[in-house]
């Protein structure tokens, strides 16, 4: 009998020290992509690990979820993503921690899906575009400038003792958005080639902020059906308005852009949104890089 209560003993020990170890696990945010963590990062500074889920490389509409992730969802003390148009498949779980970040920013910096721009590709395909905001709002540094006040605070209520290093951070990151945005302004005054066409309507939220005349894009969601007489439509246009160069992301090339760039003589253009990689970590370089990429084609 002495030994079975010393076993049930040892037993509760171990189920104890188990749960406590899970509880201070719970002290890290998890999130989907590594913009979300290049933002998350600026407020909470180096006091609290941020994990991204999708390697750079990934597509986050995409994207299947592991058995280690869902893992990680479960221990994080919170967990950002995107939105339903966005990583649709983090937006289904079941699980109580879970933030959109679409929802912290304010309604009037959002971009409709595709109804800020000229609808003359899209006409007769209307069907195919799904309704709601245009997710991929980290692509403009004003528009995650409006975020920062709500996503501090929302920091700060998961831990209330670090409120005040989260808002002196915030801070100083919103003056580096402004002058990210001054910088970018400067720099795109020198454009030629105001005409932008993508593959996927990934990079629309800059397009739109500094003013470049967004023309369309060939799948709002990657990987969806083209018909020959869309494409058509779209060749016209493209040789009409004078395109240089349809916009693709590293995490969807796109098969049908290639094709249609090869078909009417211009080329396509990658950026990388997603970021991650060495040289490009943190908010200001992502879109710096892509900035770089964008002038070089379109000065
Ligand atoms: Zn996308």
């Amino acid at each position: 009998m002495k030994a079975i209560k010393f076993i049930f003993l040892i037993v509760s020990l171990l189920i104890l020290k188990s749960c406590t170890d899970k509880n201070h696990n719970k002290e890290n945010i998890v999130v989907t992509i590594y913009p979300f963590k290049a933002i998350i990062q600026e407020i909470v500074g180096n006091e609290v690990v941020v994990d991204v889920l999708l390697p750079g490389n990934a597509d986050p509409h995409t994207y299947e979820m592991s058995p280690s992730d869902f893992n990680k969802i479960q221990n994080a003390k919170v967990f950002f993503y995107g939105a339903e148009t966005l990583d649709g498949w983090a937006a289904k779980l079941d699980v109580e921690n879970k933030i959109e970040l679409l929802k912290v920013l304010p309604q009037d910096f959002l971009i409709q899906i595709e109804s800020d721009t000229d609808h003359s590709f899209h006409k007769e395909e209307d069907s195919h575009h799904h309704q709601g905001f245009d997710p991929h709002f980290w692509t403009d540094p004003i528009t995650v400038n409006s975020m920062i006040d709500s996503l501090t605070k929302i920091l700060s209520d998961y831990y209330p003792d670090k409120k005040d290093l989260f808002r002196k951070n915030s801070e100083k990151f919103s003056k580096e958005l402004y002058e990210l945005d001054k910088k970018i302004r400067e720099t795109i005054e020198q454009i030629k080639h105001n005409k932008v066409f993508s593959a996927h309507p990934f990079y629309n939220y800059f397009f739109k902020r500094y003013e470049l005349e967004i023309l369309g894009s060939l799948e709002i969601s990657p990987g969806q059906q083209i018909t020959p007489k869309f494409l058509k439509t779209i060749s016209e246009q493209i040789k009409q308005k004078n395109v240089k160069a349809i916009f693709i992301n590293r995490q969807h090339i796109s098969k049908p852009a290639k094709v249609l760039a090869e078909s009417v003589g211009i080329k396509t253009i990658e950026l990388d949104p997603i970021g991650g990689t060495t040289g490009n970590e943190t908010y200001e370089q992502i879109i710096s890089n892509n900035l770089k990429i964008i002038m070089n084609e379109l000065k």
